[in-house]
């Protein structure tokens, strides 16, 4: 299988496979990795499930 799909973290920009979405203050979607995601909660940003 090809990995062209696999996403990036936003923030760190590593490839992860379990990526939380969040939306920035101005609607922005971010792909944030489990390393960054303490940093996307501190910033406020709204988890999208
Ligand atoms: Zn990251």
């Amino acid at each position: 299988m090809l990995r062209l799909f696999k996403k990036r973290c936003t923030l760190c920009k590593k490839q992860e496979e379990n990526l939380t979405t969040y939306k920035d203050r101005i609607n922005q979607t971010l792909h944030v990795c489990s390393v960054c995601k303490d940093y996307a909660e501190r910033r406020a940003f709204q988890k999208i499930v």
